[in-house]
């Protein structure tokens, strides 16, 4: 049953998708690293910290960016949303629907795989605008006959009451019923596709049970602590208000070893500077909990390294690399993902896959078959131009396609056959997993 894969890529026609495929050229992904620049406009959020560094004194990293984007009356991804051409930072999905559609396929490849399970979750962690999810729900609508004994649930988990609206109205036309009763979810929806769709604030909301998992541009998003070596030993980097200049932040140094520098630096660390994210950790942890319990997936894209990087933490405003420190609460603020981070949080409880580059995750899901139909089928310059330039936003190592890498939590007997004394007759090969390796088309 891969045939309608297949079909699917080598479609003639674009999958209708009510947007342009490919964004202005002006909107700038947000790459894995570079110099930050000043900017200033101070705000409420300024004056809210400088309060509270007044009267307490300096907080770590991870407590100024929580309140920097999630603050729940002044946060960035409160007030702001930021992603998308007319924010300050344009993502993947939101570049060429082609992108959300090979996520897609390789959701059905994997459920495939695994026997076809008569119900299944996507859990989306930090949707963005939905587009991701609204490009993966039209394939599976394109795949209706190969899911019709599927019963398929969507569940996404959203901070921002800005952004669930934006989501709510791309996914379902508007048409939700916010605090749901007898419900953990703040909100519900069915999808124009006629899926039911519902919100929450933490993945810990989700109920139990079989689901794929997605987080695109999130885990970069969370707080970070930052630390440094010194030469009397490890010091954690604080954020101050700095005496000199009224209402200026600055980075200082904890004067002695802090609880988060005693968990979080290894004896074996080689790097001068260090940046975890132990949310993220918690996070992984419960995945991979729930994957071993319940069974699916996870697939994780973002920028990162695989425990290489030293300092990464940088803002983005209006598409520009804006200083971390200035006008909090007006800028998006990131740092890239740890991978080996992520796989030693997921403590053996799923196998893991990656992390591999962008560029080869789209290649092996048959992203060069897709642009070839949709090329040769389109009839207008202007679209094949935007094809190709969204093509090369992606895939170009310079781009995207080198920084941003899929990296997946898998049960153990996805890869590995379970005992195969249980089961002797067992001897077929398991399916590669597609993406990690080519998508088996035949
Ligand atoms: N996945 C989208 C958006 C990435 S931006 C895309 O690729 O286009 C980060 C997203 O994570 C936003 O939706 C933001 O509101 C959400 N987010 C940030 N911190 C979060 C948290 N702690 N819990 C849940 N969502 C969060």
């Amino acid at each position: 049953m891969v045939l309608p894969l297949r079909a699917l890529l080598a479609g003639r026609r674009r999958l209708p998708r009510p947007a342009a495929a490919a964004r202005a050229p002006a909107a700038a992904a947000r790459l894995c690293s570079g110099e930050a620049e000043a900017a200033g406009g101070d705000g409420a959020m300024l004056q809210h910290l400088a309060r509270k560094l007044r009267a307490s004194g300096p907080v770590t990293v991870a407590e100024y960016m929580r309140e920097a984007l999630t603050n729940p009356g002044q946060g960035y991804y409160t007030r702001r949303g930021g992603v998308g051409e007319s924010g300050d930072f344009i993502t993947s999905p939101e570049i060429s629907q082609v992108f959300g559609e090979l996520i897609g396929i390789w959701y059905i490849s994997e459920w495939m795989a695994m026997g076809k399970p008569n119900t299944f979750q996507l859990v989306e962690l930090g949707p963005g605008r939905g587009t991701l999810t609204e490009d993966i729900l039209r394939v599976f609508k394109q795949l209706a006959s190969v899911l019709s004994k599927c019963d398929v649930s969507v569940h996404l988990v959203e901070v921002s009451p800005k952004l669930s609206e934006i989501q709510a109205v791309m996914l379902t036309g508007g048409k939700v019923q916010p605090n749901p009763e007898d419900e953990s979810a703040y909100m519900k929806g069915i999808s124009k596709t006629g899926i039911p769709i519902f919100w929450y604030r933490d993945i810990q909301d989700v109920p139990p049970g079989y689901s794929f998992y997605l987080a695109h541009e999130f885990f970069d998003a969370l707080p970070i602590h930052k630390f440094q070596r010194t030469e009397k030993g490890w010091r954690e980097v604080l954020v101050d208000i700095d005496p000199e200049v009224p209402d200026q932040l600055r980075f200082v140094l904890s004067p002695s070893r802090t609880p988060a520098t005693q968990n979080f630096i290894q004896p074996e660390e080689t790097r001068d500077h260090v940046e975890v994210c132990p949310e993220a950790g918690v996070i992984v942890q419960r995945l991979a909990s729930r994957i071993e319990k319940d069974g699916g997936a996870a697939l994780v894209a973002d920028y990162g390294h695989d425990g290489t990087k030293t300092d990464t933490f940088r803002g983005f405003r209006n598409h520009k690399l804006h200083d971390v420190l200035s006008a909090p609460g007006t800028a998006d603020l990131t740092a890239d993902v740890d991978f080996s981070y992520l796989r030693k949080m997921a403590q053996g409880k799923t196998a893991t896959l990656g992390p591999i580059k962008q560029r080869e995750f789209l290649k092996n899901m048959g992203i060069d078959l897709r642009l070839q139909v949709l090329l040769q089928n389109s009839g207008d310059t202007a679209t094949r131009e935007q094809l190709l330039h969204s093509y090369d936003m992606l895939m170009n190592p310079e781009k995207m396609g080198d920084c941003f890498n899929f990296f997946a939590l898998l049960p153990h007997h996805r890869l590995v056959h379970p005992d195969k004394k249980d089961k002797p007759e067992s001897k077929s090969p398991l399916p590669p997993v597609a993406g990690f390796n080519e998508l088996l088309l035949k």
